[in-house]
């Protein structure tokens, strides 16, 4: 397909989009379900390594293979506190702090979205009017919400006929199930993330790829996990059924903020970035400028960096 002729409501577009988002190396660390908690456990203060195995529960031999795979990745630093004997603590590095609005997003959708969600982190405040913080992701230039509605994807290059769904390495993990005891609308907003199928799902929902056979193509999933997806994100009020397919409720839509923010740190600090959303760019329509994002406080409208 030639750049100029590419036409977003086209399904091999919302494909070659969805194929080669930057959510997919992005969730290869964050959808990691002890990496959030690990870094949302160091984002107040370093902590020795007997402090996190307490605080998380985590066996030892499982604690130091997530902290040296993110000290691998760039999101922690270990600092040595102690020379005899050589004792370390682990601190956010620029890449760690980087992701504080995505930590914050999660938390504002599970406090928004779930019945029974215990907080995981302290309450923050902002710093200019001293509310409880919440944040809104707006377009940098004209300050306007970004929402897929109003974003389009500009290409520089011509399409390909084909274009393979990347594939990264991804910890499998169940969601809402009886053997968990977990409800469909107690699954938070860290685990609809986590699992690769739902998330997959949500975003191509984003993109309003509505039809069965769409999903099926596009994701290259089995008939029989897109449909027992498909029913999970219903009985959560994720989704919903009409006559033209499945489309995403106020509760799932909801999750686009904080996917802004994830793909945002994905393509200012993974190298596989590179590789991924080559070719285009998206345009915020309201203002005609390139789609940048910045964070605002929903009470007083001051920029949250
Ligand atoms: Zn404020
Ligand atoms: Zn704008």
């Amino acid at each position: 397909m030639n750049a100029s002729e590419i036409d977003f409501s086209s399904l091999q577009v919302k494909a070659y989009l969805i194929r080669t988002s930057i959510m997919h190396p992005v969730l290869e660390i964050l959808g990691d379900p002890w990496n959030l908690k690990l870094v949302r456990s160091v984002a107040d203060a370093p902590k020795k390594f007997v402090s996190l195995a307490e605080a998380l529960k985590i066996s030892r031999a499982a604690l130091s293979t997530r902290l040296n795979r993110l000290e691998e990745q760039g999101c922690l630093a270990r600092q040595q506190y102690c020379e005899f004997p050589p004792r370390y603590e682990y601190a956010l590095t620029p890449m760690g702090d980087a992701l504080r609005p995505t930590l914050l997003l999660l938390d504002q959708w599970n406090r928004e979205w779930l019945h029974n969600h215990e907080q995981e982190s302290a309450p923050v405040t902002c710093h200019h009017c001293h509310e409880a913080l919440q944040l809104a992701v707006v377009c940098r230039h004209c300050s306007e919400p970004l929402a897929l509605n109003n974003v389009k994807p500009l290409f520089f290059h011509d399409l390909p006929e084909h274009t393979p769904l990347q594939s990264y390495r991804r910890t499998r993990h169940t969601l809402a199930s009886k053997e968990r005891s977990v409800l469909p609308e107690d699954v938070s907003a860290e685990e609809w993330l986590r699992d690769r199928w739902s998330s997959l799902i949500i975003g191509a929902l984003l993109f309003g790829v509505r039809r069965f056979n769409d999903l099926q193509s596009i994701l290259d999933i089995a008939p029989n996990i897109l449909s027992g997806r498909l029913e999970l994100l219903q009985q959560a009020s994720m989704a919903s059924r009409r006559e033209d397919g499945y489309r995403l409720l106020p509760r799932g839509a909801a999750l686009y903020p904080a996917i802004i923010a994830m793909s945002g740190w994905g393509r200012q600090w993974l190298p596989a970035a590179q590789h991924s959303e080559n070719g285009w760019r998206m345009l915020h329509i309201s203002c005609g400028n390139w789609a940048n994002h910045k964070y605002i406080c929903k009470a007083c409208n001051t920029e949250y960096c």
